[in-house]
């Protein structure tokens, strides 16, 4: 390292893929400092997919005891919502001791407060100017809300996941991701839920048979969904909260969940100045090295156009990590990148949808929906959606499509087969497991399109 630098690598906000390029650059021998402003961890950690899967979890136990109901057992329960935020915030503070614990570990510098670019070597934080061979700008995302009349009156899921107590009646706003994850979770632990959709269906991009298959699980398990909806104002009264349709009726609820979308962090932390232009929804440009227009500057995770997803930013922070320290360059592949979403029922998705498959050339269909054996003995009327997209002419799984009980952890093992690029007379060849409801991804028999 040249004595001119104060570290060989200094990274702006430590989530978790900061944190994960951080510690693997260290660990090839690199000096590293990282800042951070709010709390170790990040969104994923502590405002985003560790606590809003324990509330997924805690609130799918409602459909637990109806299922343990109908196979015999005598049980009834309410969900005590104080008891369970109480037990989310101690489990998040026991996180972010453990990530400040792994930095440390790492011998990673914590340097705390707002970091901002100066130059290309130099970052500025609360005053203190550190000079770095590297930058890495990994400072996340936050959710956007719409500019309406009243929006102070709605929460984003940074609200939802701290609320006091939960309300009667929820406005969800949305149709993506964190969308149906909330409706659901917050339906499944006791509140009536509204799903407000500008468009037409939930999940846009997704699979059809996803998108539609969801829809009807959520409005058979009672989650009130209403499209072509678009919010024009909030108030407060007496009542409650009345919004105000575009063209429609006025609503009446206790809250509103803003689920509309988020935005990078990138205004104030100097990118201008060094060259460095977003892009019109704020985002970095990078290339596959995840670096920058200037050469020292990269950036991972959600401030650049890439999924925004945990794994992503993990996976393309230590690739950066290993290449720029640890002398092996590399880059992270970004096809067949699996997802779940966390709604309930669950969906797991990995490769192409039936759409984006057909753009490519032929294509053969198989699809399977049936009442899985553990809700449908307990009388529950839940169906599970599975699909398979699969290339006509080479006969390879371009995509593998779940919605229902499980579906997150069985698509993890998918996605390695479709990685490897299994063919559909591989998945035949493959013996089921039998009873379970994964066994029906390598029985399809007859292609239907
Ligand atoms: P998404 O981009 O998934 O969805 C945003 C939703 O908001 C869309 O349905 C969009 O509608 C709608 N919307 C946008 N603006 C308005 C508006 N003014 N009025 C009404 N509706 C509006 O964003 P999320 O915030 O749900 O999630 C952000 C990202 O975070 C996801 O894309 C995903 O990458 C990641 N994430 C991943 C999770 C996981 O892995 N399980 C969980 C949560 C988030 P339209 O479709 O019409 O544009």
């Amino acid at each position: 390292m040249s004595e001119a630098f104060d570290f060989d690598l200094f990274t702006l906000g430590a989530g978790s893929g900061g944190v994960a390029a951080s510690r693997r650059a260290a660990g090839h021998g690199a000096r590293v400092a990282i800042c951070e402003d709010r709390a170790v961890g990040g969104t994923c950690v502590l405002r985003g997919c560790v606590p809003k899967k324990l509330l997924v979890m805690a609130s799918a136990v409602r459909e637990q005891l109806a299922v343990a109901r109908g196979h015999g057992w005598h049980v009834e329960g309410t969900l005590d919502w104080s008891a369970l935020m109480a037990a989310k915030r101690a489990e998040l503070a026991r996180l972010e001791r453990a990530y400040e614990h792994m930095l440390e570990q790492a011998d990673v510098t914590l340097v705390r407060g707002r970091g901002c670019l100066v130059d290309a070597h130099t970052v500025e934080v609360e005053g203190r100017r550190f000079r770095a061979r590297r930058i890495l700008v990994a400072t996340g995302g936050r959710p956007y809300l719409p500019g309406i009349v009243g929006i102070e009156h709605a929460i984003s899921s940074d609200g939802a996941l701290e609320l006091e107590a939960l309300p009667g009646h929820v406005v969800v706003v949305g149709a993506g991701y964190i969308a149906v994850e909330f409706a659901s979770l917050l339906h499944a632990a006791g509140a009536a839920v509204t799903l407000l959709v500008r468009g037409q269906g939930l999940l846009r991009g997704f699979d059809d048979d996803v998108r539609a298959h969801l829809r009807q699980e959520l409005v058979a398990s009672g989650i009130d969904i209403v499209e072509h909806a678009e919010l024009e104002s909030i108030t407060r009264d007496e009542a409650g909260l009345q919004l105000r349709l575009v063209q429609g009726p006025t609503l009446a609820t206790e809250a509103v969940l803003c689920a509309t979308g988020r935005v990078p962090n990138t205004e104030g932390i100097g990118l201008t100045a060094l060259g460095i232009e977003v892009d019109a929804l704020g985002r970095i440009p990078v290339d596959a090295a995840s670096r920058t227009v200037v050469p020292s500057v990269f950036a991972i995770g959600d401030v650049t156009a890439r999924p925004h997803l945990t794994p992503m930013a993990i996976a393309d922070g230590r690739a950066f990590a290993d290449s720029e320290f640890g002398g092996r360059p590399r880059v992270v592949g970004h096809e067949h990148v699996a997802t779940a979403v966390f709604s309930q029922p669950p969906c797991g998705v990995v490769g192409l949808t039936e759409a984006q498959a057909r753009e490519r050339g032929p294509v053969r269909i198989f699809r399977a929906v049936f009442r899985p054996m553990r809700t449908a003995f307990a009388g529950l009327p839940q169906r599970t959606m599975m699909k398979l997209v699969v290339d006509a002419t080479t006969d390879r799984v371009l995509g593998v499509h779940v919605v229902g009980a499980d579906a997150p952890e069985m698509i993890q093992g998918f996605a390695v087969a479709v990685q490897c690029g299994a063919t559909k007379a591989q998945f035949d060849a493959t013996l089921a497991i039998h009873p379970t409801a994964a066994e029906e991804l390598v029985t399809m028999a007859t292609a239907i399109g």
